[in-house]
């Protein structure tokens, strides 16, 4: 059987390790072209090691003797740098997994799709900052987008066979984070400990902490958009506290259908990795009885503003996603070196988006990646002036 050719961008993180970990249950069925990672050489270089990859890069060019030295003797080579991240995007493979986080992800991706890969998109900047620009670059080249995020792999498997026009709506599900029970005269006061611990998903400390801002669900309502065409109003999103049911599907016959799995993020890996096929996956299966019961309800604007916010960027269109994207990072940024309390991030994203909007506009398309890092930039800046004014009020 003829070897797949698979490259991973951003090995050595938490969907990086999970992708490895299904690539390394099958070694004779791919050659692995690049890992890249940044600052966990150990990781990367061992990993290059084991799948015996043609090249590992790391994006960090201070790191460069560590990695040169950590595969010493190995003959995978060694690179370092942002070029280095585009020429490893250029070098052939079937299947590329996107998993670098933030907009330093965004460049190797569209590097990728110029060849015409198959681009397995977990990282959420892409789409959200740039995803008409995306999806032209796919269809430029003939190149495929698989989602990797769990509700959009769940919407994607949902819709399999499925003519567009019958969708009435899709519902996105999200756990509602650790601070979920918490009063919400509380929330003022959480710290990025509390925020911090997850009640189902094992996932890294900012990530976690947008869940339970609803950041990240704010990301995914906008990928949503982005990538299934739909209009915002028909995008919605319940808590659900167990995390078993990822997305809903509703059609015009009142027919709704759901994708249920343990919150295991190798399930969308694999199946974006095996698509269009389905292969035996090493995740645990969900017994239905032992559950008893799934529980829905929908999410308060008061405890979850960047949900608010995220209607508004996606009616915008345009640099919005880009501008709400930049302002959440810094805004998580300023919370986690206590600079602003937790429920102040969100007055972080309005006014920073707002200051952009007077500044520039917002709805004018995005027309090249150029822009989209200008406009990050341009954002970042903004948004930690926000935070400076915020805290010298406090
Ligand atoms: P991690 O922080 O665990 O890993 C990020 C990866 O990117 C690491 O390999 C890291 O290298 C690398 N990296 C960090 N900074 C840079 C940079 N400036 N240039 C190049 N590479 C860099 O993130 P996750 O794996 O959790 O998430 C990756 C993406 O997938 C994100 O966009 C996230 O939103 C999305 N996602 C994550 C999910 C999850 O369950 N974790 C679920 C769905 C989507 P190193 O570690 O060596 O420094």
């Amino acid at each position: 059987m003829k070897k797949r050719r698979v490259s991973i961008f951003g090995a050595t993180g938490s969907i990086g390790q999970n992708t490895i970990d299904l690539i390394s249950r099958d070694p004779d069925a791919y050659d692995v072209m690049a890992l890249t990672g940044s600052s966990n050489i150990a990781q990367l270089a061992a990993d290059a090691r084991s799948l015996g990859a043609q090249i590992a890069v790391t994006a960090d060019e201070r790191l460069l003797p560590d990695l040169r030295a950590a595969l010493d003797g190995s003959g995978v080579e060694a690179a370092a740098g942002e070029a280095a991240l585009l020429e490893a995007a250029d070098r052939p493979a079937d299947w590329i997994m996107s998993a670098i986080v933030g907009a330093a992800g965004l460049a190797p991706g569209f590097q990728a799709l110029r060849h015409g890969t198959t681009l397995a998109l977990a990282n959420k900047e892409s789409l959200v900052t740039a995803g008409p620009l995306l999806l032209q670059e796919a269809r430029a080249h003939s190149a495929r987008i698989l989602p990797v995020d769990s509700e959009h792999s769940a919407v994607f498997q949902g819709l399999v066979g499925e003519d567009m026009a019958a969708v009435e709506r899709i519902i996105i599900t999200a756990s509602g984070g650790g601070l979920r029970d918490w009063p919400v005269e509380a929330l003022a006061s959480a710290t990025p400990e509390d925020a911090g611990a997850h009640p189902n998903w094992d996932m890294g400390q900012r990530i976690t902490i947008d869940s339970a801002s609803m950041f990240n669900k704010a990301m995914e309502l906008i990928e949503t958009k982005e990538f299934f065409g739909v209009a915002p109003s028909q995008i919605q999103t319940v808590i659900h506290p167990q995390s078993i049911v990822h997305a809903l599907v509703g059609f015009n016959d009142g027919a709704l259908m759901a994708h249920l799995g343990a919150p295991d993020m190798r399930h969308a890996i694999g199946y974006a990795l095996h698509y269009p096929d389905r292969k035996t996956l090493p995740v645990e299966r969900i017994d239905l009885a032992h559950l008893a019961k799934l529980e829905f309800y929908a999410p308060c604007d008061t405890r979850y503003p960047a949900l608010k916010i995220a209607r508004a960027v996606m009616e915008t269109g345009g640099h919005a996603g880009c501008v709400f994207n930049a302002a959440k990072e810094v805004a998580l940024d300023g919370f986690l070196a206590g600079r602003i309390g937790f429920m102040d991030m969100s007055g972080v994203v309005e006014a920073t988006l707002d200051a952009i909007s007077s500044k520039i506009g917002l709805s004018n398309a995005v027309e090249t990646l150029e822009d989209v890092l200008q406009t990050d930039q341009m954002a970042r800046k903004t948004a930690w002036t926000m935070i400076e004014q915020h805290a010298e009020k406090a």
